[in-house]
């Protein structure tokens, strides 16, 4: 048990990444905040299943976007678990279209909720750890933020530049304020994933000519399980990642690796 004792926020974990770290943590008892903002049934039931396991958790309706909600959202994670040691910024979404036919919304929309909604997260989660750590001398992290990210903060998506835009940007956010933060001994880092098998991509597992055109990116040859992620955000939440600050860690089944030159170019 790697993270016994403590609380994590995770947003967006009624689906998807989010909803197999909630489910990580709290194997790992952690007591979880699962976040979401549309889908209440599906985070009761994220809910119910780290209880089953034994954890502890509870379900918070937010949206990343409104920093209102942020604020509330913490409010309700002290008033029931005590403290707040590990925030998971995760939420994110697509919303797609050609460059020349992308819409003001459509533009502002995703970079608020991947890349706003991180700042307004990160932020308060600072905020937390250094009021909870007061008067303490602290050998280890007093919190840890782990951005959530993609490979598309390095590999350029034509059809998708409000998604590649806003994963940059998380990728230069996530640096700086790591580098900001360590001297008061909070960890930030971020994680990068390929192509994970969650229903923000459905359109390509669920077609057999597709994903047979995804594998020529993967030299591994398997689409990723959120679990893969979930294993990784353990990983860097628990103290077994001490020494680990402002780094991206890629878990995308070697897609980094300009597969398209594996061929001789
Ligand atoms: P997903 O299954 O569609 O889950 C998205 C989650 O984000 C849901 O829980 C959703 O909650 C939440 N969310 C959406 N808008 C929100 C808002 N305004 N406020 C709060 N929460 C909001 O997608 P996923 O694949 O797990 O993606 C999770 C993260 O991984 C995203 O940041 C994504 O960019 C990143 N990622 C995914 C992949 C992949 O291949 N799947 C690859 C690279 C990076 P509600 O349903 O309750 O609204």
């Amino acid at each position: 048990m790697k993270l016994t004792n403590q609380t994590a926020i995770i947003t967006g974990s009624s689906s998807g990444i989010g909803k197999a770290i909630a489910i990580a943590f709290g194997q790992e008892g952690a007591n979880v905040v699962v976040n979401y903002n549309s889908s209440r049934d599906k985070a009761l039931e994220v809910v119910k299943q780290i209880k089953a396991a034994g954890g502890d958790a509870i379900a918070v309706k937010a949206n990343v976007g409104k920093e209102a909600d942020i604020l509330k959202m913490f409010e309700k994670a002290v008033a029931v678990f005590g403290q707040i040691d590990i925030v998971v910024a995760n939420s994110g979404i697509q919303n797609d279209a050609t460059f020349m036919e992308m819409t003001l919304e459509q533009w502002e929309n995703v970079i608020n909720i991947n890349l706003t909604g991180q700042f307004l997260c990160a932020r308060e989660a600072a905020k937390h750890f250094v009021a909870q750590a007061k008067g303490q001398t602290p050998v280890r992290a007093i919190g840890k933020i782990i951005c959530m990210s993609s490979v598309h903060d390095m590999i350029p998506w034509a059809g998708h530049v409000n998604y590649a835009a806003s994963k940059g940007g998380v990728l230069m956010f996530m640096k700086s304020i790591a580098q900001e933060l360590a001297p008061l001994k909070i960890r930030v880092n971020a994680i990068s994933p390929g192509a994970i098998q969650t229903p923000i991509n459905k359109s390509v597992w669920s077609s057999e000519q597709n994903m047979k055109d995804l594998m020529n990116l993967i030299p591994y040859r398997r689409i990723g399980q959120p679990e893969d992620v979930a294993k990784a955000a353990v990983w860097l939440a628990s103290d077994d990642s001490d020494y680990i600050t402002g780094e991206t860690l890629y878990v995308d089944g070697g897609m980094m690796l300009y597969p398209e030159f594996s061929d001789n170019g």
